[in-house]
């Protein structure tokens, strides 16, 4: 059993969405070790992993020479699956809540419902591993542990700025991108009479760390500034009616500040999708932003699998929904409900002398003909942080006048122009060992 401590620098969620997460809950926390994991394996060349959408869940039961044989994915081999064991179990220890009592409505500028945020884990938290099967080499969850933990967020309700962890002793962790590789070959050669590796084509649909991006973004800060962060800070008058009594006052907000993060996902994440960052992303046809809204930074309504917009109910036909963009019907199951965030805006967390730092990151899939905006949204972004382009960021106006400078500190993403460290490296394993050893140029 190996055991690993993690500092949370922003709250871990582990419960499941609408719950409340106060108790440390492995299956959250293993649901992300999943996601990151089968993104890193998707970047190699000839690894499949099942997309259970499109390709159906493994295994797949063929016949050769007279025998079933069961084909999975070296995901399922890990995780599990019908018929399979997952690999290894993790148990989770420490942290304490954040705050007591129900959610805090965030509510920044131009906005009627918020962004609820509840009170998730801060403090420390022991992993341990426990292998159950022979071919299981924990070099195949620590090397997605430490690109996490270095660049993105870990457990769940990543978009709304949970889940930035530090593990404690990284400096001293060397996890080569060619033993993750080599492990993963490994398997193939150990699976028991009966079973195969499965290999197809890959589907789009899956996140894949090639067409990920991380940024970390860096703030100059006086003293108590995330009292005038939009959103937390009081606006209007008090009797009057668009008055909003802001959070700087609120115990639970105070014992988030403690705990040693700000929630500026909210103000962020509305400036991008509502506000001045519209421009990064629309493409002039109005009619179809709300779509590629949808697509973008997610949504918890019912959407049209061919055009993301929201669908009614088909009055001819009471098992489909219609969609008025396609003019078409279509049945209920074939609809995407509560559609996953591709933008994960962190909460901002301290780093060295008095200054304070978030993450934008997420993954975007290849241009495919549905928006056609990756490219230049990705590029917009950029140049936005750097205070350029068509609307550079406007940290005052989201995080007061104490936090009026900053700008983008580390682009990575994997063979573009835009990474900061190494531009246009196509060497994917090198790549990997550079985000794992959290390289940020200088
Ligand atoms: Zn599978
Ligand atoms: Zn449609």
């Amino acid at each position: 059993m190996e055991t690993i401590k993690l500092k949370l620098k922003t709250p871990l969620w582990t419960g499941d969405i609408d719950t409340r997460s106060d108790i440390v809950r492995a299956s959250g926390f293993m649901g992300s070790l999943r996601w990151w994991t089968e993104a890193l394996m998707l970047g190699l060349e000839k690894t499949f992993v099942c997309d259970p959408v499109s390709d159906g869940r493994c295994p797949e039961k063929m016949e050769q020479q007279k025998k079933e044989i069961y084909f999975y994915c070296p995901g399922c081999l890990l995780f599990g699956a019908t018929g399979w064991q997952r690999a290894f179990k993790i148990r989770l220890a420490g942290g304490k809540s954040v705050f007591n009592g129900p959610p805090i409505n965030i509510v920044p500028r131009g906005r009627t419902n918020g962004w609820r945020l509840g009170s998730g884990l801060w403090g420390e938290i022991d992993l341990s591993v426990i292998p159950y099967k022979a071919y299981f080499d924990p070099v195949l969850i620590m090397l997605p542990l430490l690109v996490a933990t270095r660049w993105g967020c870990l457990g769940a309700r990543t978009q709304h700025g949970y889940g930035v962890t530090d593990i404690i002793g990284q400096a001293e962790l060397k996890v080569e991108a060619t033993a993750f590789f080599n492990q993963l070959t490994a398997l193939k050669t150990m699976l028991p009479s009966g079973f195969k590796i499965r290999e197809e084509a890959n589907s789009f649909a899956m996140p894949n760390l090639k067409e990920m991006f991380f940024t970390k973004i860096r703030l100059s800060t006086g003293n108590n500034w995330w009292e005038e962060v939009d959103g937390i800070r009081e606006r209007g008058k008090r009797d009057q009616n668009d008055y909003y009594r802001g959070w700087s006052e609120d115990l639970r907000m105070n014992n988030w500040i403690e705990s040693g993060s700000v929630p500026i996902a909210p103000a962020v994440k509305n400036w991008l999708r509502y506000g001045g960052g519209k421009v990064l992303w629309e493409k002039g046809d109005q009619n179809f932003e709300q779509n590629v809204a949808n697509w973008l930074f997610g949504s918890t309504k019912t959407l049209c699998p061919s055009c993301y917009g929201t669908v009614r109910e088909d009055n001819r036909n009471a098992r489909n929904y219609f969609c008025g963009y396609c003019r078409k019907s279509f049945p209920k199951e074939k609809s995407i409900n509560k559609n996953a965030a591709k933008v994960n805006v962190s909460c901002a967390y301290p780093v060295n002398n008095g200054q304070w730092e978030f993450r934008i990151w997420g993954w975007l899939p290849p241009e495919d003909g549905r928006f056609e905006i990756k490219t230049m949204f990705l590029n917009e972004l950029k140049a936005s942080l750097e205070g350029r382009g068509k609307a550079p960021f406007p940290f005052g106006q989201l995080f007061g006048d104490k936090a009026s400078k900053g700008g983008l500190s580390v682009w990575r993403e994997f063979g573009s122009p835009r990474d900061t460290v190494s531009p246009d490296n196509k060497d994917y394993l090198n790549y990997l060992d550079s985000l794992s050893e959290g390289e940020e140029g200088c």
